[in-house]
């Protein structure tokens, strides 16, 4: 279908916005999928109503374009990884957090236990638990409040607003994280991470229950592809040094075992939890969210994949058509500018 077939208006505007148009018939073709679970082994997750479903693109010159449940609260689960990776890298710099956590994607599922041994000087990535787990342990604080607190004041720089913990789901993950505990009193055994253990593991679980929206989402990516500034307040998130070293490792591992599919097929940087939510950068263009709570077996949110196939699809979003100037978001997005 051709973009301009569509013909919806965008809210600022009277110009027809074929961006918002094709969000709204990606949204009407997909909302009838109802392929795989919500994530239950974090009981509070279980409770999420499966049929909740968004999607967000804000540019780097701040357009913001959504339709469905937009203002939808959810956790942001295994996403929060990439920024607190960053976050690390600010604390400590890259040759430091590069002997305590490596870049190699393992292609193993993101909660496997299987190559942490004492073989390994480190865990393989900072998108897998064990990783993110090694990576919270690096961010500084005097204290359990300080170091909550600098998360919190990361997080909002991200997406604008105050950001908030969800107690239940922090609650929930904290009593029933046996094998996120076990990763990390092996990482402790084998010197991998401090004795902060417990302190860690709970910023950890922090960092997963934050609370965040779709738009949240698409905001936080847009502040990675334009250079670590969020677009919506102007406000430098990440020192821009960081944001490639983030983005490296959102492109090999951050789609779980699903990673080199994504690589291949989609070509963005891009990370997923298992609250349901993915975003996705498209540097110096575009941030894209989107949410929706069932999951396929990789832990990947099956409308997100198939919303971020579509608009990589229609707009030649893929880094190498980026870099081949195939790129075709800016010239669609004409008629609005
Ligand atoms: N809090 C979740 C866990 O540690 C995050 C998993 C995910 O989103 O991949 O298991």
């Amino acid at each position: 279908m051709e973009n301009d077939d569509l013909g919806l208006s965008h809210d600022s505007t009277t110009e027809p916005s074929p961006i918002q148009a094709f969000l709204k018939h990606l949204y009407t073709q997909y909302q009838p999928l109802q392929a795989g679970k919500v994530a239950s082994y974090i009981p509070e997750l279980a409770k999420v109503d499966p049929d909740l479903f968004s999607i967000c693109i804000v540019t780097v010159d701040g357009k913001v374009f959504e339709v469905g449940d937009a203002d939808q609260l959810f956790t942001l689960q295994s996403i929060s990884k990439a920024f607190m990776y960053g976050m690390a890298l600010e604390d400590h710099g890259r040759s430091y957090v590069s002997t305590k956590v490596g870049v190699e994607p393992t292609g193993d599922p993101f909660n496997s236990i299987i190559r942490l041994d004492e073989s390994s000087k480190r865990p393989d990535n900072p998108m897998i638990n064990a990783g993110a787990i090694a990576t919270t342990s690096l961010i500084k604080g005097a204290d359990p409040t300080e170091r909550l607190n600098r998360m919190l004041e990361m997080f909002r720089r991200y997406i604008g607003h105050e950001a908030f913990v969800d107690m239940s789901v922090f609650m929930s993950e904290r009593t029933t994280g046996h094998r996120n505990r076990a990763m990390a009193h092996l990482m402790r055994n084998f010197g991998m991470i401090d004795d902060r253990l417990d302190e860690s593991l709970d910023l950890y679980f922090q960092q997963c229950s934050l609370l965040v929206n779709c738009r949240d989402l698409a905001v936080m990516a847009a502040t990675l592809a334009n250079r670590g500034i969020n677009p919506i307040t102007d406000e430098q998130a990440i020192h821009p040094d960081y944001v490639r070293d983030i983005l490296s490792v959102m492109y090999t591992c951050g789609m779980y075992n699903y990673a080199g599919q994504w690589a291949y097929q989609i070509g963005l940087p891009a990370k997923s939890g298992v609250c349901g939510g993915i975003i996705a950068v498209v540097p110096n263009q575009i941030g894209i969210g989107v949410f929706s709570p069932r999951l396929d077996s990789h832990g990947n949110s099956v409308r997100g994949v198939k919303i971020c196939e579509e608009l990589s699809r229609q707009f030649n979003l893929h880094l190498l058509d980026l870099a081949m100037g195939r790129c075709k978001f800016a010239e669609t997005q004409s008629p609005l500018s």
